[in-house]
């Protein structure tokens, strides 16, 4: 049999983002779907780094596995930093994608500075409590309406810096290639080739 990876998500769309970039002869990325009795992980902490390293090391406490987690988010320079680490709940509880873009568009009406950046850190925890992280991030702006239908989230109104179209409108490996998610799981791959291949 070969080894196994845990990915802490219960986000479709980050898992297959994170299977189309990390790719490790050998081992097999497992989502959540097929962790029978997953517990809940809530996602208090006040940094995208405490959000993740919870995130791993409860999965990997629970699977006696490795495993890997991602937090990220869109801090926005005007909102000072919102949404932030609140990103998924902006506009509240349960989590809305097309209701969090209302309110960011709302937010920012008038506003001529709409600078912007996607945070992404990946943490990576042994069953033991070893534990590694590394961030990337993607600037950009946010635009005054929504553009695209691809990928999830903000992609609608997020333009990456050095790019005319958004996220949403990119083929996903175009997307993947400049994406905090893509750098920081680029870091991960470069930084942790040694432990991935000896899981
Ligand atoms: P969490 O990491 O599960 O707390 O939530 C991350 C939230 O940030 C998502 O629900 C999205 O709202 C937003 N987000 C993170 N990465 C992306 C992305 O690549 N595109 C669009 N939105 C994103």
């Amino acid at each position: 049999m070969g080894s196994e990876l845990i990915i802490a998500t219960g986000n479709a769309h980050k898992l297959e983002e994170i299977r189309a970039i990390l790719t490790v002869p050998g081992l097999e990325l497992v989502g959540l779907d097929a962790v029978p009795n997953a517990p809940e992980v809530e996602e208090d902490r006040d940094t995208f780094e405490g959000n993740a390293i919870k995130k791993a090391a409860t999965l990997a406490e629970f699977t006696g596995k490795w495993a890997l987690a991602d937090d990220s988010g869109l801090e926005v320079d005007a909102l000072e930093g919102a949404p932030g680490v609140t990103s998924a709940r902006y506009a509240g509880e349960p989590p809305d994608y097309a209701a969090n873009n209302a309110k960011l568009l709302r937010e920012l009406t008038g506003v001529i500075n709409r600078t912007a950046r996607f945070r992404c850190v990946m943490a990576l925890c042994s069953p033991e409590g070893e534990t590694h992280t590394v961030e990337g991030r993607c600037e950009g702006y946010i635009t005054d309406g929504e553009k695209g239908a691809a990928g999830f989230g903000y992609d609608p109104l997020f333009v990456p810096e050095g790019h005319n179209t958004t996220f949403a409108e990119m083929p996903p490996a175009a997307k993947n290639a400049i994406s905090h998610r893509g750098r920081a799981l680029a870091k991960a791959l470069d930084e942790w080739r040694t432990i991935l291949s000896g899981i």
